[in-house]
């Protein structure tokens, strides 16, 4: 495989840089290796495509974490080539994968050889956006399979029981068998896997070495962490039994919505409906904050809707990290329903107000604008 240069170094960004920036730094880059403005230039396509798998990685803080830990190698040995080493069929393959590898991986560490490990378990916690925003700790109830307390495991009624290992696999847990040209290896059928055997079971697990319990963990969801986002917690999935590791814990965090406040990545949007007279004359408006702040917005006479108000650092935390993203407030000009007479009356006195074609054009130049341009279109210029 050839050698891949570091993705931090792709695109030209440090190993600390915020989301912000690894988008702005994506953005600048795939600008300028773009295949549109590099036509024919294999160098160009190349460079393309390795800033565009630096940044599927990154971007997502899990990759990027899996990245930063096991480099390159976290994502080559789970068969996702297939395309002379690319990353292929990465879009498609999703975080699963990613994290079955990196299971694998941590398993082997832990093992010392072949993986075996009680099963891992899955749970799914929701929290708000503004617990997303603070982090919070969160009571997680998991029906799973422990290690029994009368055996400690063992799945013997003997406190002494002796040799266990498995006659058939010699606790190896697994056999192997010609078929055909190959040699297949399937699970011991006398010990099931585990590699070892019990001669007189223990009446709790009835040899099982685990029973089922309900235990209660409190799970730590850090500040800043995305929708979507999976935690692992080693060794707290389901006792593997008979001296297995245990399993480990993943806690799917699902991130509520908000009235409020939209949220993308670490900026967050809040959208704000203005009276027609606010967004003429001009006003100061509060708004709310995800940090449980409120924040004064002044709004110049004049403003349209859609124009954006930045609010620099009012926005998400950005995980592990004590930087801020930014709000936006995205102002929308609500004209009035049911006038009263009065009203009515003052705005038609406004209209009649609206003066000479030069001050027209003044107030209001987009509508100005738009109407000579019909006119220009129907007399075919
Ligand atoms: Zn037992
Ligand atoms: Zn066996």
């Amino acid at each position: 495989m050839a050698t891949k240069i570091d993705f931090y170094a792709v695109l030209e960004v440090s190993r600390t840089a915020s989301a912000d920036e690894l988008k702005k730094a994506y953005r600048k880059q795939a600008m300028r290796y773009h295949p549109d403005r590099n036509p024919g230039d294999e160098t160009a396509e190349h460079k393309f495509k390795e800033i565009n798998e630096a940044y599927d990685v990154l971007k997502d803080e899990q990759k990027r974490a899996a990245y930063d830990r096991f480099g390159h190698a976290a994502f080559e040995n789970g068969g996702m080539g297939g395309m002379g080493g690319g990353f292929g069929g990465f879009g498609g393959g999703g975080l699963d994968d990613i994290f079955e590898m990196f299971g694998d991986m941590m398993g082997g560490r832990r093992g010392g050889g072949r993986r075996r490990t009680g099963n891992d378990i899955q749970v799914q916690v929701e929290i708000s956006l503004s617990e997303a925003f603070t982090g919070v700790k969160k009571p997680v109830e998991i029906r799973t399979r422990v290690t029994c307390e009368d055996c400690h495991g063992s799945g013997s009624a003997e406190s002494n029981p002796g040799d266990t290992t498995c006659p058939t696999c010699h606790g190896a847990g697994a056999v192997r068998a010609q078929q055909g040209f190959f040699l297949v290896e399937r699970p011991c059928p006398t010990c099931h896997g585990s590699g070892k055997v019990v001669r007189n079971p223990c009446k709790t697990c009835r040899g099982s070495g685990t029973t089922e319990q309900t235990r209660t963990l409190d799970i730590a969801i850090p500040a800043g962490v995305e929708d979507g986002t999976r935690i692992r917690v080693t060794g707290e999935g389901e006792a593997g039994g008979n001296g297995v590791q245990p399993g480990d814990l993943y806690v799917h965090v699902a991130v509520g919505s908000s009235e409020i406040f939209q949220r993308d990545g670490a900026n967050i949007y809040c959208r704000v409906p203005l009276r027609m007279t606010q967004a003429a004359l001009g006003t100061e408006i509060e708004v709310p904050v995800i940090d449980s702040s409120r924040a004064k917005v002044r709004i110049p006479a004049g403003t349209q809707t859609g124009e954006n108000f930045r609010l620099r650092g009012r926005g998400f935390s950005v995980l592990r990290s004590s930087a801020r993203g930014d709000m936006y407030i995205q102002v929308a000009v609500e004209t009035p329903h049911h006038l009263s007479k009065r009203q009515k009356e003052l705005l038609e006195e406004f209209e009649t107000e609206a003066g000479e074609a030069q001050d027209q054009e003044k107030a209001n130049p987009e509508h100005t604008g738009f109407f000579a341009k019909v006119r220009d279109f129907f007399e075919g210029k």
